[in-house]
């Protein structure tokens, strides 16, 4: 018998009682459908008793069951009583009518006389006060468990004889901890006192508590644990339920047992719902500087977040042979791109489209649409490719001085709404058609440049190149040729024309909170090297450098304080877009620099030999 039975015997009473021959009739039915499960447990006596039997059982959790919800339970029980105080209400004031309305359709044997009404009477109370002790009884238990601390990890637990389902080991006694093995939860120095301090009370308990408020402030570690595992917590969602960034990061380490990562002083509130989701910790990435980079009149020292020995060291000997001559850079192109793919009958209707979407007028209108979207993204133009009945729009945008994906994404959602009203055979086939391209090598993004288009320039004197680059212009000239222009033509390359571009963009990217995936396109770069009298003159042309000065992570505050070195932290309140074009600038310059190192290193066969004294200095053999 269960609290469902008592409620449904209860309401079918009512309306037997109720002397309303409707009421009456549609509860007989009742009465016959529930027959048919609960023969026995038809009438409200035998629901009392059961109801009183379940009471005494519910310590052992029986009564309650334990995937219900707790308060949908409580709610039931209120019924119970209400229902039952509806009963004796109804009984002492009609007894006659129900007397005969249980002669005629279910009591064998009606109440007649005042015994048996005392006897009803005395049934009603001890259920009663069955349901007030044990209320108290609940209430009471809880508010020790609030308080109670379990104890070490016993024999008991070593000696494997907790259950091995580990979400049914917190008996309602509380004496038993949580888990089958709590020391696979164990983690860092903070934890190890863990079996000494272990609160935890039932899955039950923990449920009814965390289902109260649906927050597990009141809930120890241990407890939101078993909560997660009962999979009634998720485990992205733990940030929002303890309400503490910081805790939830230690209860999500507890759980996976994560030991041997930092977490500590971090402020994790920066990076809830923006940059990182289900956190553990961090990855410490050594950062270092290059410089001063003698850029556009200007000294400027770069962050560099990487764990490659060398690469600071010799994109620093570039900057020193850059100090002298110095290298001036320009913004060529900027424009951020996204590349839908939509779809029409025919390849026909789709070359129409196409046509319409050339027209200026046309481009107005969409253009209206997007910008209407952002404060700083601006559509610039439009490039269309069809592939059969498959139309490719390439959005471009100024973005000011965020790197501008989620205000493309915005923008261009928002004037495909508009062509399609325009089209209304228009297909959306995805957001995203590969044609913008984002972090996957293409040749679109060389050819027709993505984010920031910069190029750089020097003219470094022989003598900074004998003296400083241990080589001669000629000498580097002749690699570059070889390498960076025939080297990368025999392999295919697509923007792979230069020595290690992306050594430098990865390291800069991550020291100032870029996405690192774009390294992808951002590394495009052509180095080209020629004479100029005895001196050399050097170049890189970076098409696709796709940085951001807001948004992402760059307002973390490492991140941010890197940019702040740079001259290029946050928003450009007068100018949008110089910051995010300064930083492009100095990837570029940043770049030259190390391309003038390493292309020095390999035309002077110097690279193995400095590679040795830098990483594996007391290594003969690697
Ligand atoms: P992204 O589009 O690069 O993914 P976000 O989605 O974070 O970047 O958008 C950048 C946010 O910064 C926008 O809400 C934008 O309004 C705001 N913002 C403030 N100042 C600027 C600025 N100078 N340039 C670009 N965006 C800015």
């Amino acid at each position: 018998m269960t609290l469902d039975t008592i409620v449904t015997t209860l309401v079918i009473s009512v309306g037997l009682l109720s002397g309303v021959h409707r009421l009456e009739v549609l509860s007989c039915f009742a009465c016959l459908a529930v027959l048919v499960n609960y023969i026995v447990f038809i009438t409200f006596y035998p629901a009392c008793l059961s109801l009183t039997l379940g009471v005494s059982r519910a310590s052992g959790g029986n009564f309650i069951k334990k995937d219900n919800n707790p308060v949908v339970e409580r709610v039931k029980l209120i019924m119970s009583v209400g229902l039952v105080v509806v009963h004796t209400h109804k009984w002492l004031a009609f007894k006659k009518d129900v007397e005969d309305a249980f002669q005629s359709f279910v009591l064998e044997e009606p109440f007649e006389d005042h015994g048996q009404w005392s006897y009803g009477n005395v049934v009603v109370l001890t259920l009663l006060v069955t349901l007030i002790v044990f209320e108290c009884k609940n209430d009471q238990k809880q508010s020790c468990f609030k308080t109670q601390t379990v104890f070490a990890l016993n024999e008991e637990i070593k000696n494997k004889e907790v259950q091995t389902d580990s979400l049914r080991i917190c008996s309602s006694t509380n004496t038993k901890p949580c888990f089958e093995d709590p020391a696979a939860f164990l983690v860092d120095e903070d934890f190890k006192d863990f079996h000494k301090n272990t609160t935890c009370r039932s899955l039950q308990d923990c449920l009814t508590v965390y289902q109260s408020n649906l927050c597990a402030n009141d809930l120890t570690d241990e407890e939101v644990i078993l909560l997660v595992k009962n999979k009634t917590i998720a485990l992205y969602e733990i940030e929002k339920v303890v309400n503490n960034p910081e805790r939830a990061v230690q209860i999500r380490r507890k759980l996976l047992g994560v030991q041997d990562l930092p977490y500590k002083s971090y402020d994790y509130s920066k990076i809830m719902n923006v940059c990182c989701e289900n956190v553990i910790g961090y990855v410490p990435i050594p950062l270092g500087v290059a410089g001063p980079l003698f850029l556009d009149n200007q000294l400027i020292y770069v962050p560099m977040a990487t764990t490659e020995g060398c690469l600071i060291a010799s994109t620093n000997r570039g900057c020193r042979a850059l100090l002298q001559c110095g290298v001036k850079s320009n913004l060529i192109a900027d424009g951020m791109t996204r590349g839908p793919v939509v779809r029409f009958c025919s390849a026909i209707r789709a070359t129409e489209v196409m046509l319409w979407l050339e027209q200026p007028q046309n481009f107005a209108k969409i253009k209206a649409s997007f910008d209407t979207t952002s404060n700083y993204a601006r559509l610039i133009k439009l490039r269309s490719r069809i592939a059969g009945r498959l139309l490719f729009i390439r959005f471009v945008a100024t973005t000011g001085d965020a790197m501008g994906m989620n205000m493309l994404c915005k923008g261009t959602e928002a004037a495909l709404t508009t062509l399609h009203r325009h089209f209304p055979d228009l297909e959306i086939v995805s957001l995203s058609g590969n044609f913008c391209t984002d972090k996957k090598p293409s040749a679109i993004n060389w050819l027709e440049g993505r984010g920031k288009s910069v190029v750089c320039e020097t003219v470094v004197p022989q003598k900074i190149v004998t003296t400083i680059l241990k080589t001669t212009p000629e000498k580097l000239i002749d690699v570059n040729t070889s390498k960076n222009l025939i080297g990368s033509a025999m392999a295919g390359s697509i923007g792979g024309f230069n020595a290690h571009a992306a050594n430098i963009v990865t390291a800069v990217f991550i020291a100032t909170g870029q996405d690192p995936a774009q390294n992808v396109g951002s590394s495009n770069c052509i180095t080209l090297m020629e004479a100029r009298g005895a001196d050399l003159y050097v170049s890189c042309t970076m098409p696709s450098i796709e940085v951001g000065t807001v948004g992402g992570g760059t307002g973390l505050p490492a991140q941010a304080a890197c940019l702040e070195m740079l001259g290029a932290k946050g928003a450009n309140v007068v100018e949008p877009g110089a910051n995010s074009g300064r930083l492009a600038r100095i990837v570029c310059g940043a770049v030259l620099a190390g391309e003038l190192s390493l292309m020095a290193a390999l035309a002077s066969g110097d690279l193995v030999k400095s590679h040795l004294r830098h990483n594996r200095y007391n290594k003969d053999r690697v």
